[in-house]
């Protein structure tokens, strides 16, 4: 067979693709509390928005409603469909071409990816011990942008902000901090977005917010970043329901807030029943714990799903054997998870 495509491309493989029926979804660090209630309103009010036209070139809305609420100005956001689209285009804009990102490894394995299908290549730099950035590495490694991502995911812990701050200072460089988990750790890079000129911070309505369904991120950086962002960004890209969505929920900080209680309550609830099972749990500053099985994850994963409830694998991952990741949920679904998963270590013995 003739191949088309572009040689990299052999050796990609296709994205974790479950099939969950009806099993209980502790797999993608989603909300607790379930969809965001503005999305039935946004689905109800959208109905008269003439979906006929196409929505603004840039998210004008969004970007005015996010300027409110961090007091910056919507020249210092790009909004995109998911904020993976933001992390596209943050490897479209300042990684050269055929050109290298500089990662924290293990952390999300999609930054990788982008620079892969954006023809370049990634340079994975190891966590220490405690998965905190080794500073020196990180600044000695050749490319041309650094993602870092704080909380770390799958590892779920904050770096520390000093190791961030040198990294951000000690770069002639782009320094990405992917703060997906933001909200739930409470600490947060974006007040000093005008100060630097190589920072940008990327966020999502995916998780504290409760719309992953919908498909909204959002960048916020210096006006000059997010200039040269806003011209490589495919236009349109973010639709008039999801957009007026994303307004809605900016709106409603209540929900968020409840969301991140949620989470702050039920985290040590969550990490000693992991404890008590013999399923070594890591301290977490997210909305997810991630843990280190005594026996095969992937197999333990594997026989959790029979039960209806999905947690994610990394066991087979350098640095993460055995491991695996579970979503903080309710205390119902907590409980339900860590119920179903006495079952499976009893079976195993
Ligand atoms: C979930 C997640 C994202 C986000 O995703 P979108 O749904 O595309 O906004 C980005 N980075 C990290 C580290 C994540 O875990």
């Amino acid at each position: 067979m003739t191949r088309f495509a572009r040689p990299y491309i052999e050796g990609l493989s296709p994205y974790y693709d479950p099939r969950p029926g009806r099993a209980l979804r502790m797999d993608t660090n989603t909300n607790p509390l379930g969809e965001n209630p503005v999305c039935q309103q946004a689905l109800r009010e959208c109905a008269g928005m003439e979906l006929g036209q196409y929505p603004s070139t840039y998210g004008t809305k969004l970007r005015e409603a996010l300027a409110d609420l961090y007091r910056l100005r919507p020249e210092n956001f790009v909004v995109g469909n998911g904020s993976d689209e933001i992390l596209d285009i943050i490897c479209k804009t300042y990684m050269q071409v055929s050109g290298r990102l500089v990662m924290a490894y293990p952390a999300y394995s999609l930054h990788g990816w982008f620079a892969t299908v954006n023809g370049g290549t990634s340079a994975e730099v190891d966590l220490d011990d405690e998965f905190q950035l080794r500073v020196d590495a990180m600044l000695e490694a050749p490319g041309d942008l650094v993602i870092l991502c704080t909380p770390n995911n799958p590892t779920s812990n904050l770096f520390r902000p000093d190791d961030v701050r040198s990294i951000l200072e000690q770069s002639r460089r782009v320094v990405v901090v992917d703060e997906a988990y933001g909200e739930f750790a409470g600490e947060s890079f974006i007040p000093l977005v005008n100060e630097y000129e190589n920072l940008i911070v990327t966020r999502t309505f995916s998780k504290a917010y409760a719309l992953a369904g919908m498909r909204v991120g959002y960048s916020v950086a210096n006006p000059e970043l997010t200039k040269d962002m806003q011209k490589v960004r495919v236009p349109y890209t973010l639709d008039k329901v999801s957009e007026h969505a994303a307004s809605l929920a900016l709106g409603q900080q209540d929900f968020v807030r409840r969301a991140v209680e949620v989470v702050r309550r039920e985290r040590p609830h969550l990490h000693k029943g992991l404890e008590d099972l013999g399923l070594m749990p890591y301290p977490s500053d997210a909305n997810f714990i991630l843990f280190r099985c005594p026996f095969d994850s992937a197999e333990f994963v594997r026989r959790l799903a029979t039960k209806d409830v999905m947690v994610r694998d990394f066991g087979r991952k350098r640095m993460l054997k055995d491991c695996a990741r579970t979503t903080i949920g309710t205390r119902e679904q907590n409980d339900i998870t860590l119920e179903k998963m006495a079952q499976v270590v009893g079976e195993w013995r």
